[in-house]
C-alpha cells in the first residue's frame, strides 16, 4: 500500500517535471513571460493624433499547460470595484500551481479613469462599451476596442469583462452571458460558479450590418465563452463588492481547472430572462427613493423627472411586476437615457 502511494507521488512529480519542460514562455505584444512566473507591463497604443496611450497588463503564466483566461476591468473608468478587484487578484493566484495563463487588463480605458469620467472617454466622448469591434484607424476609444477585440481576444480561450454600476448608477450584482453560439453552455457554466444570485442570459444575434457594441457581446460573437460580471455601485470602493468579484473570478479559475479546489455552487439563483426599461422623456433632474434590488409592483410610483426649476415633467411608475436591476440614482438625467432596468418576474400560474 505504502509502495503504491510512493509510486503515485513519484509519477505525479515526474508528470509535473515533464510538463514544466513542455510549457513554453507566454509571449504577448513583445513581452516574454516564462512558465511559472508573472509579469506586469504596459502596452502602448497610438491614438492617431500623433501621441499614444497605454494599457496596463499583468500576465500570470502557469508552470502547467491549460487555458488562457482574459480578465478585463475599467472598460468604464468610473467603475472602481472591478478595477480594485483586478489589483488584488494576481496576488491571490498560486502561480506555481496555475494551469494555463491569466491575462489581466487592469484598466481598459485609462483616460476615463484618470479623468474621473462616467460612460465616456473624455478624449473623444465615446463609450468604449458601445464601440466594439472598434476600428484599427479610428478614434482612441475605437482603437482600444479594436485592440481588445483582436490582439487580446485572439489569445483568450475564456473572457470575463468586469463592470459595476457606474458613478451615477445603483446596481444589484449579477452575472450576464450570451445564450449564443456553440460556446453558450460554457458561458452559462461560468455564470453558475460565480456565487452571484442573479444571472442574466441575453441573446447576441445581430441584424445585418449591426455591430457588437459591447465587449462581452464581441467575445460571444467570436464564440469565446465569456461573462460580464456586474458588482458595485455609485463610484464606491466597498470591500464587500471587491471581495465578491475576486471570489467569483477565483471560483471560475477552479471551475476551469486552472487552480486547485472546488468552484462555488449555484444556490438556486434568480435567472432573469425578461427585461424592461424606462427611459427619460426629458432632460432635467431625477428624484427617486427607489434602489437597485427593490421589488416593485406594476404601477408603483418610483421617480419623477423635473425641469431645472422643479416643475415635474414625467412621473415614472413601474411598468411590470419585477425587480430593479440597475437604475440612475444621481440627479442629472438626459432625454432618451434609460433610468430603470427591471428584471421581470414570471407571472403567477393561472388556475
Ligand atoms: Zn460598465
Amino acid at each position: 500500500m505504502r509502495k503504491n502511494i510512493l509510486a503515485a507521488v513519484l509519477l505525479w512529480l515526474m508528470g509535473i517535471t515533464a510538463t514544466h519542460a513542455q510549457t513554453k514562455p507566454f509571449t504577448f505584444k513583445g513581452q516574454v513571460v516564462p512558465a511559472g512566473t508573472r509579469a506586469s507591463f504596459t502596452v502602448p497604443l497610438a491614438t492617431g493624433a500623433g501621441d499614444s496611450i497605454w494599457l496596463p497588463f499583468t500576465i500570470l503564466h502557469g508552470a502547467q499547460p491549460g487555458p488562457v483566461l482574459g480578465l478585463i476591468a475599467g472598460v468604464h473608468g468610473y467603475e472602481y470595484t472591478p478595477i480594485l478587484a483586478l489589483q488584488q487578484l494576481p496576488d491571490m493566484v498560486d502561480v506555481p500551481f496555475l494551469r494555463g495563463t491569466v491575462i489581466v487588463l487592469h484598466i481598459a480605458n485609462v483616460q476615463a479613469f484618470t479623468g474621473r469620467s462616467i460612460y465616456y472617454n473624455p478624449a473623444d466622448g465615446k463609450n468604449l462599451n458601445r464601440s466594439f469591434p472598434g476600428k484599427l484607424d479610428g478614434t482612441v476609444t475605437e482603437r482600444i476596442a479594436w485592440f481588445i477585440a483582436h490582439d487580446l481576444f485572439s489569445r483568450c480561450n475564456y473572457v470575463v469583462d468586469n463592470h459595476s454600476g457606474d458613478g451615477n448608477e445603483d446596481l444589484h450584482p449579477y452575472a450576464g452571458y450570451y445564450e449564443y453560439g456553440k460556446q453558450a453552455a460554457a458561458s452559462r457554466a461560468m455564470a453558475y460558479v460565480t456565487g452571484f444570485d442573479w444571472i442574466m442570459p441575453a441573446p447576441a444575434h445581430l441584424a445585418k450590418g449591426e455591430q457588437a457594441l459591447y465587449c462581452n457581446r464581441e467575445a460571444a460573437l467570436q464564440e469565446i465563452p465569456s461573462l460580464t460580471l456586474e458588482c458595485g455601485r455609485l463610484g464606491k470602493t466597498d470591500a464587500e463588492s471587491v471581495n465578491r468579484i475576486t471570489t467569483a473570478l477565483l471560483s471560475i479559475m477552479r471551475h476551469l481547472k486552472m487552480q486547485p479546489g472546488e468552484p462555488l455552487k449555484a444556490n438556486q439563483p434568480f435567472v432573469v430572462t425578461e427585461r424592461a426599461t424606462v427611459k427619460s422623456e426629458h432632460t432635467g433632474i431625477l428624484k427617486t427613493a427607489a434602489y437597485a434590488g427593490m421589488l416593485v409592483r406594476k404601477g408603483m410610483k418610483l421617480a419623477t423627472v423635473s425641469d431645472f426649476t422643479g416643475r415635474v415633467l414625467q412621473e415614472i411608475t413601474a411598468p411590470v411586476d419585477g425587480v430593479i436591476v440597475y437604475m440612475l440614482k444621481t440627479p442629472p438625467v438626459n432625454k432618451g437615457e434609460g433610468i430603470f432596468s427591471f428584471g421581470v418576474l414570471p407571472s403567477p400560474q393561472k388556475e
